[in-house]
This record gives C-alpha cells, structure tokens and sequence, in this order.
C-alpha cells in the first residue's frame, strides 16, 4: 500500500499528529493508498516555508525570463509524465483515461504560456500631472498562495492556479481534495525535478475543515485561490473578508445548453449529451438544464435518449467506455437522492434513474445517465447543482423565453447555444449571465481563455493573460526629481 506524506520545504513530511485517511479506486472500491491527514501544525509549517521561500527572493527576486524557464522546463516534464499522470488521475477518481490522456498532455501548455507570460508583465509610466515628478507603476506579488482543489479534475484544476500564481512571483500551498490527493502530490516530484527552489511549492493534505480551514485562516496566507462547492466557497469567502485577504472562487453551476430549433439537429444532439453524460456529469460546467425549443422538442427528446441509452458504463481505464464511475460515495448518494427529488417534483423519467449494475462494471458506484422531461425551471432539479449524469429538459418557445429561463438562476458559470442564425448566437452570447458561452460548441476550455463565474458561480478569473494579474497587485511610485520645500500642511 502507497503512503503519501506532505510535500514541504522540497521534503516529505510526516504529518504532525501521524494520522492518515484512505484513498480508493471509485471503480474497484480498492483502498489503494494512504494520505497524511494534516492538521493547524502542518498547515503553519507549510506556511513557514513557503513565506521563507517568498521573504528569501529567491523566486520572487529571480529574473522573470528564469522563472518562466523553470515554468517551461516544468511543462515538459509534464508532456513527458503525462500518461503516468492519467493513469493516476483515474485510479484516484475515475474519470475516463480517454479524458485524462488528452488532459494531462494538455495541462502542460497552461505552464508553458503562462511560463511564456512570466516577463511580459509590464507597468506603466504615467503622464504626471505635476511638474518634476517620474510617477510609474509595478506589479508585485501577493506572497504565499494556498490553492485548494475540488475532487473532479485535480492536476488540471492545479494547473489554473499555479501556473500563473509562480509565474508571477508567488509561493505556493496546494490542497489538493481529500477525495483525490496523489495526484497532486505525485506532481511534486515533477516540480523537484524542473528545479524550483525549495519551498516555492509546497503540498499538505487532509480535509477541508480541518488543515483546509486552517491554511485559509493563518494570517501569512495572501490569497487564496479556491475551486470547489459554492457552500465552501462561501466559508472561504467569509474567513477571507476577517482577513481583508483576496480570493478567486471558481464554484459551482446550473448551466442552461440552449438548443434552438434551427440547428444543426445531430450536432445539438451530440453537444446535449457531451454536455451532460462526459466526465458522468461530475463537471462544474455541465450543461445540466437542456432547453428545447418546442417545436422540436419530442424529436430531440426522442434521439437524445436513443444516443444516451447505447453509452457505454463500466470501466474508466478502458478506451470503449463512454461514462464511468461516480467518483465519491457521498456523491453517489447525492445523486440517487436527486432522482427522488425530481421524481416527487413531477418530472418525468424518460432515461435511466437508478444504480447501474449490468454486465462488465466492478464495484457499486455506477448511475444510469438519466434524462428527466416536463421539468419546470421552478423544481429543485433544475435549480440546484447534483454534479451527476442527470439531464433536466425544460421546452421554450421564444429566444427571449429562452433567454429568461437560462438567466432564472443563482449560478452564472457557463451556457451553450444551439443555433445556424448568427444574429441569434450573437444576441444570445450577449445575454447569458454566465462566464462562458459556447455557441455550436460545449465543454471547450483553453489556457488562453479567461474562465469564471458569474453570480454564485464565483469570483476572479482563472486562464489567459489577464488572470496572472489576479496573483498580483500594483504599487504606484512617485519620485521627485529633485526636492522642494513646498507648503507641508497641504496635499502634493
Ligand atoms: P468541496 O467544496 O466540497 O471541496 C473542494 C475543496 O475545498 C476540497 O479540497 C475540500 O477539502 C476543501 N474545503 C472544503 N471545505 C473547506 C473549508 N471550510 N475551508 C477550506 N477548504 C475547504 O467541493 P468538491 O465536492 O470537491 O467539488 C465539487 C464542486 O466543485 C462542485 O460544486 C463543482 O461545480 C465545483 N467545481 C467548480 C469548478 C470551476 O472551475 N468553477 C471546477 C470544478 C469543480
């Protein structure tokens, strides 16, 4: 059985009270692994380290063309680690190995450009308006940047966070979930072998109310950056307002995927179910509400749930596989839980609703992809997050009844359009309240693209150029060029 220790100062560290907690394969139920179960020492003693790390200059200080060496050499160990990695990723969580084959070689490009970014971050001179004055400014970095990550995709996820936060000067501390810790914490021996100097990047593990909780509460954190529930976003949020201390909250969502009657009906259809059923629905960016319009609603319905009922379950490692397992029993539950709920709501069940445990599956974590119809965006299931393979369809009749029921949220994550007319994409990218909108496209994210929340969906921006400046602040300077002695008692 593997034993994971805390990654701090360069070392692996022994948690201070010797408590570990069991990892799983969600598709064997196979304990495999254990992980140190940290507590407020471990999370002050990565603390220590990384504000040494920072206070030394030894990363902030190091020229920014260094830094984004170290960025790049760290992205080609990645490319050359990436199937291990993906192995890893599914034994931890069970997403697909076609997913995380392609994810893990990919995540490699988020340290390469922002790696690329490291010394391009330029600030200004301005135009003083007084005379005798060189007034300019520079971006500095925060400090130390605790970084905490949900259970779904934790390298790539990491990756959003860390590849801009270093590339500007930071330190960090990484929380992986305790649902999916090695991962993350294999990762560490890539960030050792690309050379970052010691304590620059630290990893502890443990729950999120325990050394999670405290590593947002410890006074030498400057920010936060967090990926997760709305719920613990909110506690996040709450501890960080004590503190005066920023935060980016990438939370969750409800997003609407919005398919208009003239479009292109297969590609709708395919979209509708990549939407929802990839990843078995466990994605902050599921498109979890389908809005049809009316007139070919029973048409769509009726292929949907045709296309959905030949996906294929069972083992995440194999490349045939099209939905795997549920990757936590608690949110195994949750999900059953939430069929009930829509049930008893009024819905109809017109695919799947209960435990799959047909031919070729090990372990008793599988859903039926489930697609429920008559759903009214009033219901529970079309208003709270389940983070499962459970489709609620809900028909419109207009764009602006469309536009009104995809808005007719506290989420504001993503939304997709479904649609041939161009002024009708571009009205509709317009009025979504949401972060991403993807027209004739779903589920696509890149490096180079900002990607956050509107609403409770979150706060800050992660990828593309403008989210390095989220891991920084501006200091204005003003220098005299020669001195005076002007009034005292008034402004200058
Ligand atoms: P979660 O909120 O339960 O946990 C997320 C992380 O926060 C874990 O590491 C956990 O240990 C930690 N945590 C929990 N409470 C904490 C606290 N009080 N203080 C400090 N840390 C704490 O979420 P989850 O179940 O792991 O992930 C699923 C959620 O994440 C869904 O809502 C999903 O939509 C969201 N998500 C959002 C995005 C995005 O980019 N917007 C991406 C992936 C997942």
């Amino acid at each position: 059985m593997k034993l994971y220790n805390h990654f701090i100062n360069g070392e692996w560290v022994e948690p201070a009270k010797n408590k570990y907690f069991d990892t799983e394969n969600p598709y064997t139920g196979e304990v495999w692994a254990k992980v140190a179960r940290g507590c407020e020492k471990d999370a002050d003693q990565a603390v220590k380290a990384a504000k040494a790390a920072f206070d030394s200059g030894a990363w902030a200080d190091m020229r920014p063309t260094q830094r984004g060496k170290l960025l790049v050499r760290l992205a080609e160990i990645i490319e050359r680690e990436a199937e291990r990695l993906a192995n890893l990723e599914v034994r931890d969580n069970g997403k697909l190995i076609t997913e995380m084959s392609a994810q893990t070689k990919y995540l490699a490009e988020w340290y390469r450009y922002f790696g690329g970014l490291a010394d391009k971050i330029e600030g200004a001179v301005l135009p003083a308006d007084r005379p005798g004055i060189f007034n300019y400014t520079r971006y500095e970095p925060l400090g130390v940047i605790g970084m905490i990550t949900a259970w779904n995709s934790p390298l790539l996820l990491l990756a959003w966070k860390l590849a801009p936060a270093l590339a500007a000067g930071n330190t960090a501390i990484i929380k992986p979930s305790e649902f999916t810790s090695a991962s993350s914490l294999e990762f560490m021996e890539l960030v050792n072998e690309a050379g970052f100097p010691k304590g620059v990047v630290n990893c502890i593990t443990g729950f999120g109310i325990e050394i999670g909780a405290a590593m947002v509460e410890h006074p030498d954190v400057a920010k936060i950056a967090f990926t997760g529930s709305d719920f613990a976003g909110q506690k996040i949020y709450e501890t960080a307002a004590k503190k005066i201390m920023p935060v980016t909250l990438e939370l969750g969502g409800k997003s609407p995927n919005i398919v208009f009657e003239d479009a292109d009906f297969e590609a709708a259809v395919m979209g509708a179910i990549s939407g929802i059923f990839a990843a078995t629905g466990q994605t902050c960016i599921a498109g979890s509400r389908l809005l049809v319009q009316r007139t070919i609603h029973d048409k769509f319905v009726k292929r949907l749930v045709k296309v959905a009922s030949e996906a294929k379950i069972g083992d995440p490692m194999s490349v045939e596989t099209h939905v795997g397992p549920v990757t936590t029993a608690p949110q195994y539950d949750k999900i059953l839980q939430y069929i009930k709920v829509a049930e008893e709501d009024g819905a109809t069940c017109v695919l799947g609703g209960k435990p799959y445990t047909g031919d070729g599956v090990q372990g008793d974590r599988f859903v039926e992809p489930t697609i429920f119809t008559g759903v009214n965006n009033n219901m529970r299931i079309a208003q709270e997050e389940v983070f499962g393979p459970i489709l609620s369809v809900i028909p419109f009749d207009t764009e602006e009844d469309a536009i009104q029921i995809g808005n007719d949220i506290v989420f504001g994550l993503a939304a997709g359009v479904w649609t041939s007319d161009l002024g009708r994409a571009f009205r509709m990218s317009e009025k979504l309240k949401a972060g991403t909108v993807w027209v004739n496209t779903y589920r696509a994210v890149s490096f180079m693209t900002p990607f956050g929340g509107y609403k409770r969906s979150g706060q800050g921006r992660e990828s593309g150029q403008e989210s390095i400046k989220e891991f920084m602040q501006v200091k204005s300077v003003w220098i005299a060029q020669q001195t005076t002695s002007s009034n005292p008692f008034i402004m200058q």
